[in-house]
């Protein structure tokens, strides 16, 4: 994987993570709202899924680049760049 590739991924994910505060939540884990449920992704707050009654299969806990962004050991990368802007 190129240093570049990284840069673009740390960027992008600083770039959803702005997004993602623009963002007014849709809270329906409280019960009161119903369906549909909204999922965020845990590390960047994009959202991920909306899906309708009771999920029979786990929803995804982050989104594609996240994840990618995990499975190359970068997430922590990419936070203390986000927070040091
Ligand atoms: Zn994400």
């Amino acid at each position: 994987m190129s240093d570049q590739k990284k840069l673009n991924a740390v960027r992008q994910f600083a770039q959803r993570k702005d997004y993602s505060s623009l963002l007014q939540r849709v809270d329906t884990h409280g019960g009161h709202a119903g369906y549909p449920k909204y999922h965020y992704c845990r590390h960047c707050g994009t959202p991920t899924e909306v899906l309708t009654g009771d999920s029979v299969f786990d929803s995804y806990s982050e989104c594609s680049q996240c994840r990618g962004l995990d499975q190359n050991g970068w997430i922590e990368d990419a936070n203390r760049h986000y927070e040091g802007q």
